[in-house]
């Protein structure tokens, strides 16, 4: 789609193949490294190569966007030029297995939750089928553990943080309860406490995925004293329970392996799907841009905003990170062709557009799992003076 405003492909394309050349050879590298044997190597490329293949289709543009994100954040970006490892063969579940809590882990309530839970057990059986609210209600109204809203914490300790989890929704219903499916029991099982925020977009507007997350924020902490925050897109799944969604000294990208990219991060400064941030920090930064309407360039514009806040992002280790995203068509969406002129102006606009300008009128309900938090944005409702 931003090939249409694109005049010279060329380049672009360059740097696509280039990315995909230091993929196969860095795979080549690492299993000669090794010492396989020849043959495995050959079998991992082949598989590989037919991999390429089914998704180069559907693939391909998504790549295609993400390399001209990238190239446009490099030439904007004189903080880290660096590029992420690409560490294929990496296998973490060894090394992990020693510094996770044994089985027999005794808890006490009095203390706080260890960050690596025996219950944490590493890959999760994604299941994609889907499936209505009403059994996933059914589902989890045998645990009484779970109060209005989704909130819960642990019982046999004390929770190390205390998590709202905000969900930017319009017209996504099928995506919810696959979401809840998987996210529920992996934060149980990583004794966090937590809460659902449904931030469902209405009126007419494009789509605003950051003044979303804004009045999710607002309204949480209306509700209770959150530690941290997560910003979840509907349609991310975890793939691994060691994503642990607790905070930290920094800025967290949890989402830093999507099928839909291969698994590959698909350049350095991507901060989309999933992210997490203290209230602290999320503070500190004046929260997301109010004024990016439409598809795209918000989550850029929260990298930098983060960068000029003298915070760089942390990652999970190898396949921790990883995600499955539940496909789906873009109906009646459009892409915010803006996005490249504001987030040249990032840094100005920081301190004019976000917390601090925001106004809404919410409609606020609740369901046994979430609370649904619902406003019609206008770009009135966040002005900004000048800058
Ligand atoms: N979203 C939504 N309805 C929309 C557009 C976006 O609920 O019409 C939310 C949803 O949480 C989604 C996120 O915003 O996961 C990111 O949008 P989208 O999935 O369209 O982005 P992409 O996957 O194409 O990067
Ligand atoms: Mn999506």
């Amino acid at each position: 789609l931003l090939l249409q405003n694109r005049p010279s492909r060329l380049p672009l394309l360059r740097i696509f193949m280039s990315r995909l050349y230091l993929f196969s050879t860095s795979l080549l590298s690492l299993k000669l490294h090794r010492g396989r044997c020849v043959n495995t190597y050959l079998f991992m490329m082949q598989a590989q190569g037919i991999m390429i293949r089914e998704n180069m289709r559907t693939i391909g543009a998504q790549v295609y966007e993400q390399v001209v994100r990238s190239a446009y954040a490099k030439r904007n970006s004189s903080v880290n030029d660096s590029d992420y490892p690409l560490d294929l063969s990496h296998n973490d579940t060894f090394l992990q297995a020693t510094t996770f809590l044994p089985k027999d882990f005794t808890y006490f309530p009095n203390n706080t939750c260890p960050e690596r839970l025996p219950s944490m057990k590493g890959p999760i059986d994604v299941n994609m089928s889907e499936i209505t609210m009403e059994e996933i209600h059914q589902f989890f109204s045998k645990d009484p553990s779970i109060k209005l809203g989704g909130h819960w914490k642990p019982s046999d300790c004390l929770p190390r943080w205390k998590v709202a989890i905000l969900i930017p929704f319009r017209n996504r219903y099928e995506h919810l309860p696959v979401l809840f499916r998987h996210l529920i029991p992996m934060l149980q099982r990583q004794r966090l406490q937590f809460a659902f925020y449904v931030v469902e977009q209405a009126g007419n507007q494009p789509f605003n995925r950051a003044m979303l997350f804004n009045v999710g924020f607002r309204e949480a902490m209306k509700d209770l004293d959150w530690d941290c925050l997560i910003f979840h897109d509907v349609d991310h799944i975890p793939e691994n329970d060691r994503n642990y969604y607790g905070c930290g000294q920094m800025p967290r990208h949890f989402a830093a392996k999507l099928d839909k990219y291969m698994y590959l991060l698909p350049y350095n400064e991507f901060f989309g799907g999933v992210s997490g941030l203290t209230v602290e920090q999320f503070q500190k930064i004046n929260g997301f841009p109010n004024a990016f309407w439409g598809w795209g360039g918000e989550d850029d514009d929260l990298w930098n905003r983060v960068q000029f806040a003298g915070y760089s992002v942390t990652r999970p280790e190898g396949d921790t990170g990883k995600y499955k995203s539940i496909p789906h068509h873009h109906r009646g969406e459009v892409q915010f062709l803006g996005r490249y002129a504001l987030l040249r102006k990032s840094k100005e606009r920081q301190a004019l557009d976000g917390l601090n300008n925001l106004n809404y009128f919410p409609n606020v309900t609740y369901d046994a799992l979430y609370k649904n938090i619902t406003v019609n944005l206008t770009p009135e409702l966040a002005l900004v003076t000048e800058y």
